[in-house]
């Protein structure tokens, strides 16, 4: 399967590339993504033939319906790191709240969110390729938080594989903080930088396309990329855990193959979201996909009324810090799919020089018929931590943005897989204060709170960060990224 440009191309890249291309250089001409150039068409076949498959030969399976250019070695040995989730058998469970309501918990990988689902083996496949190129990398990522740990575990002390990670200082949680800063692996250097999640991702993404900064790599022999979900190498990890979930239901008899379900998304970056989207249009029954925001609400107002909106917008710090984003970068993956790449460039382009674009009313009615959308204010979110923990399950701030979206959304009577992006261990603070009243508590105390009060055992990798030594010191202005960058390297 080759991979195609959202934007179009500009005569300068290549027509098509293959996946391995598109993951090691992931921005196409004019700025734009790589998509695949068609969707491999599975059916509810696919769903009968995997009813009782394992994570492992279901994403195995999947992937070689996309055919790229990974050897079956590689692939293996990147799917074989999902035994090192909590059960070896099961990396993602769906537990059921209610009689219409699952989560699916995507969090039980080394760094207790779901972004390690793509990354653990992403880093696999990336460093196999870099090996078998003989070239050096360096892999720049922004992070408002889950990301960074999540690069950083699944590319330490990997050869010709360096790493430079970017979060915001003061956005993150003391955990996730944690998780950077305390990894010590010599390829890895990790800088905070005065600004917010959309600094940093839009630092990381004019470095990507800086000729200066590349230049001064291709010196030191070091090529770029980038393990932000614009990296189609990573949503492609993204599909297999839809097509799981919903087969999870088939196999607990509360579904049967065929039947509609809503997809409830907590939604940034709209990867995981555009991951369902395709497990859709690829082979999933799904009714809608549920967009679930906080009070960063620019996909409530875009899917609900078709207006970007940024104009005068600054991000509103939350609870549910990881979606604190006003640009995200997915859903141009959606406009491409849905109204090609003359529209989807001209509407990009207006992003950039506008701040704003606007959809036409058969295009809202186009991006409706996917998706519904609603969003869910902190002390909304903390009323449904309280409550849901009443019911007898306990959840982080970002999965509760989806309880509010499943009240105004999910109308049917439908099941609904709601998607759990990170662990409890991750935003104690918030949780314990949802849960005890506890305010200004530190993750140290609040996670002891929250553990004696819910009987849950803080997990080793969590309890351990806090008493590792700093070995990640760099605060910077967003200006300085670019040297202190390669006086790293
Ligand atoms: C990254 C992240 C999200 C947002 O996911 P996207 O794929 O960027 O939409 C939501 N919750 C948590 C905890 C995350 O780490």
């Amino acid at each position: 399967m080759k991979f195609i440009e959202t934007r179009g191309n500009d005569s300068i890249n290549p027509l098509e590339v293959e996946f391995s291309e598109a993951i090691l250089s992931p921005i196409s001409s004019f700025g734009g993504l790589y998509v695949p150039e068609s969707l491999p068409k599975l059916g509810v076949e696919f769903l009968q033939k995997h009813k009782n498959s394992s994570y492992k030969t279901l994403a195995f399976d999947m992937l070689k319906k996309f055919e790229i250019d990974i050897s079956d070695d590689i692939l293996n040995k990147a799917l074989n790191l999902y035994d090192n989730f909590d059960d070896n058998s099961n990396p993602v469970p769906v537990v059921k709240v209610d009689e219409n309501t699952f989560v699916s918990e995507l969090y039980h990988g080394p760094t207790r969110a779901f972004k390690d689902m793509a990354l653990q083996p992403f880093g696999v496949v990336l460093s196999s390729i870099a090996q078998a190129k003989e070239q050096n990398y360096l892999i720049l990522a922004a992070t408002s938080g889950d990301t960074g740990p999540a690069a950083l575990e699944t590319f330490k002390n990997k050869d010709r594989v360096q790493v430079a990670c970017l979060y915001p200082d003061g956005g993150t949680s003391d955990v996730q903080r944690l998780q950077m800063v305390t990894e010590d692996a010599k390829n890895l250097k990790v800088i905070g930088i005065h600004g917010d999640f959309d600094d940093a991702q839009a630092a990381l993404k004019s470095l990507l396309s800086s000729k200066e900064f590349n230049d001064s790599l291709k010196e030191k022999n070091i090529s770029l990329s980038a393990a932000n979900s614009v990296n189609f190498g990573r949503i492609i990890f993204q599909i297999i855990y839809h097509i799981h979930s919903y087969l999870e239901l088939v196999r607990a008899n509360e579904i049967t193959i065929g039947e509609n379900v809503y997809l409830n998304v907590p939604s940034g970056n709209f990867g995981n979201a555009l991951g369902g989207f395709y497990a859709w249009k690829m082979c999933l029954p799904v009714e809608k996909i549920i967009i679930s925001s906080n009070n960063n609400n620019v996909l409530t107002k875009l899917i609900n009324n078709g207006v970007y909106d940024l104009r005068d917008l600054s991000v509103t710090p939350t609870t549910s810090p990881a979606m604190d984003i006003l640009k995200s970068s997915n859903i141009e993956r959606i406009i491409y799919d849905l109204f090609g790449d003359k529209r989807c460039k001209e509407l990009m382009y207006k992003l950039d020089s506008d701040k704003f674009y606007e959809l036409n009313s058969d295009e809202l009615k186009e991006l409706q018929k996917y998706f519904s959308a609603d969003f869910c204010n902190d002390d909304e979110g903390k009323n449904y931590i309280k409550t849901t923990f009443e019911k007898g399950y306990l959840m982080d701030p970002h999965t509760a943005t989806c309880f509010k979206s499943q009240k105004t959304c999910a109308t049917k009577n439908i099941k609904s897989i709601i998607y759990s992006t990170a662990e409890w261990t991750k935003f104690s603070p918030v949780i314990a204060n949802a849960l005890t009243g506890e305010v200004d508590t530190k993750d140290i105390d609040a996670l002891k709170s929250i553990s004696e009060v819910s009987k849950m055992k803080i997990p080793s990798m969590i309890e351990e960060l806090f008493t590792k030594d700093i070995a990640q010191k760099t605060i910077i202005d967003k200006e300085n990224i670019s040297k202190e960058i390669l006086d790293f390297l």
